[in-house]
C-alpha cells in the first residue's frame, strides 16, 4: 500500500576518480573550517560571561509569599500532578493558631521538594497553581557534584522575606487585574484582628 507521493531515486552511479581518492573532499571540508577561523565565534565564557535571557525564561522556581510575608502555597498537589517529570513531592501541615502570618492557608506544605535533576522546566507547575505559589525564574540552577544537591527544598524554593522575587513579568495584565479585586477570598490578607481576635505577637 502506497502511503504517501515522496520517491527518492537511489543513485547508483560509479564514483570518479576523485571521489575514490576523497582529496577534493578533504580539501572542502578544510576550507568550511579555515572559513570559520574569521567568523565571530558563538561560544561565551560562562559564567564570567552571560547571555541576556527573556523574562520569562523558565529557570529555577520560586515558592512565592504574599504582601504579608505569608507562604502561599497551600500544598494542594496540583502543581505535583501537572508535572510530566513527577518532579514535585511535598507533605502537608495544618496550620495552628498564630501561625496565620506564616501561612496564607489553614493547609500548607510543610515539606516541598523539586528534584532539579527530573526537572524538564516546562512550566506546567507555573500553569497549574491556582494560589500563584509557583513561579519559573530567570535564575539558573547552580551546578553541582552529588546528586542530592538537586533536590531543592523549601529552603532552597521559598522566597526570602528580605529578598523577594518579582514575577509579574510572567503573569498577564488580566492576572495582574484579578489579584488587585478586593473582597475576594483568594485575594484576602492575614489580618490578626480579624483572624485571630485576641492574640498578641
Ligand atoms: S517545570 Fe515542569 S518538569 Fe519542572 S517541576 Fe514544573 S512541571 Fe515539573
Ligand atoms: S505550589 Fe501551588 S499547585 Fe503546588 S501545591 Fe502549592 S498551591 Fe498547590
Amino acid at each position: 500500500m502506497q502511503l504517501t507521493n515522496r520517491k527518492i531515486v537511489v543513485s547508483n552511479k560509479e564514483q570518479s576518480f576523485a571521489e575514490r581518492i576523497y582529496l577534493p573532499a578533504i580539501f572542502k571540508g578544510m576550507m568550511i573550517t579555515a572559513s570559520h577561523l574569521f567568523k565571530k565565534s558563538p561560544t561565551i565564557n560562562y559564567p564570567e560571561q552571560k547571555r541576556p535571557i527573556a523574562n520569562v525564561y523558565r529557570g529555577q522556581h520560586v515558592l512565592k509569599r504574599d504582601e504579608n510575608g505569608a507562604e502561599r502555597c497551600t500544598s494542594c498537589g496540583m502543581c505535583a500532578v501537572a508535572c510530566p517529570a513527577e518532579a514535585i513531592t511535598m507533605t502537608s501541615g495544618e496550620r495552628k493558631k498564630g501561625e496565620e502570618h506564616l501561612y496564607r492557608e489553614e493547609k500548607y506544605a510543610a515539606t516541598y521538594e523539586i528534584d532539579m535533576l527530573r526537572c524538564i522546566f516546562c512550566g506546567l507547575c507555573e500553569e497549574a497553581c491556582p494560589k500563584e505559589a509557583i513561579f519559573l525564574t530567570d535564575r539558573i540552577v547552580d551546578a553541582g557534584f552529588e546528586r542530592k544537591e538537586f533536590v531543592f527544598g523549601k529552603d532552597k524554593l521559598v522566597e526570602k522575606i528580605d529578598q523577594r522575587i518579582d514575577v509579574t513579568k510572567r503573569q498577564t495584565p488580566e492576572v495582574l487585574a484579578f489579584k488587585k479585586i478586593p473582597g475576594l477570598k483568594h485575594n484576602e490578607l492575614y489580618d490578626a484582628k480579624k483572624l485571630n481576635k485576641g492574640h498578641k505577637h
